[in-house]
């Protein structure tokens, strides 16, 4: 544990000045004692995106995380695509080996993790699962993964819903459909778990939620919002008021953040630490 080696990490993105990352991953690393371990938000337009990552070469960057709006278009100048960021069609992780450049998404581990310390089996259950953009990819991915019975994506735009089941019929039982069809709120009454992947609700726009009645869910099921700020949006209060067990964003973030920095230097980080950190951030303004 603990090095004089220096080692440069960053956040790459457009914007990225308010990004978490920085302050989360130095905390580890200096808990860790990685003293000259630095940890860069990289501001990269679209159009340079190339060049920033030959240059992560040249400056011999250890990793970097991936933000909107390379998490896609990355791909295409990496060398090598993890398995699971290829089913997604994003990385939001890079690891540099002398040269050699893997794409990773690490979006899926932390939500897998995050059900388990939540102690949610995924295996069999009818998850539904609120919005059809990036997040859903990974979260949509975790599912099949873990043999998920069935999946109901229900989104504003239906179009885009079914493209997204489209991509993941091969790996298990989805279908899509209109928040507000009829149809989907008869699904609404068989679901284990609902998932919010849209950001309706997220800080300031605080009063917003997705158009779902869920008084429609059966007793027990779990309501799972991956928005982390607030830490308490209004989907989650209206749900725990109505007795349902709910979860917020906090585990996935710091589990995939978690699951970066064990491909970065072969160890898990202290996550109290990271926790703090976030906490501190976001929570005690
Ligand atoms: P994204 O790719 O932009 O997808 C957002 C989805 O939400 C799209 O389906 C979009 O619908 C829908 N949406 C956006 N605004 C909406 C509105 N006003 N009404 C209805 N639907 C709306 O974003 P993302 O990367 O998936 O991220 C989504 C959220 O997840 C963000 O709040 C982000 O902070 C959070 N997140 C959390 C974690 C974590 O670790 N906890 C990880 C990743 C993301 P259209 O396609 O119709 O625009």
């Amino acid at each position: 544990m603990g090095s004089l080696e220096i080692k440069n990490f960053g956040i790459l993105g457009y914007p990225v000045g308010h990004s978490l990352s920085p302050q989360i991953y130095k905390s580890a690393f200096e808990a860790a004692g990685f003293v000259n371990y630095n940890y860069i938000p990289l501001q990269v337009q679209a159009g340079k995106l190339f060049m920033a990552v030959e240059a992560l070469k040249g400056l011999d960057f250890r990793g970097v995380n991936v933000t909107i709006p390379h998490k896609t278009i990355i791909s295409k100048y990496l060398d090598a695509i993890d398995a699971d960021a290829l089913v997604i069609g994003a990385v939001n992780t890079v690891v540099n080996d002398g040269g050699m450049l893997t794409g990773y998404n690490t979006d899926v581990a932390g939500f897998l993790s995050a059900l388990a310390e939540a102690n949610f089996l995924p295996e069999d259950c009818h998850a539904v699962v609120l919005g059809a953009g990036g997040a859903a990819r990974a979260i949509l991915w975790g599912l099949c993964k873990k043999r998920a019975e069935y999946i109901t994506i229900g989104a504003r735009n239906p179009q885009k819903a079914q493209a997204l089941a489209n991509d993941f019929l091969s790996y298990g039982n989805v279908e899509s459909f209109d928040w507000n069809s009829d149809e989907f709120k008869e699904m609404l009454q068989t679901a284990d778990i609902l998932i919010n992947t849209t950001p309706l609700g997220m800080f300031p726009e605080i009063d917003d939620m997705p158009p779902v009645d869920l008084k429609l869910l059966p007793e027990g099921a779990l309501v799972y919002d991956i928005i982390y700020n607030p830490a308490e949006t209004k989907l989650l209060k209206t749900a725990k008021e109505l007795g349902y067990p709910t979860l917020n964003g906090v585990s996935m973030l710091l589990l995939q953040a978690k699951e970066a920095y064990r491909l970065y230097t072969g160890e898990i980080p202290d996550m109290k630490i990271m926790e703090k950190t976030l906490n501190k951030i976001l929570y005690s303004k």
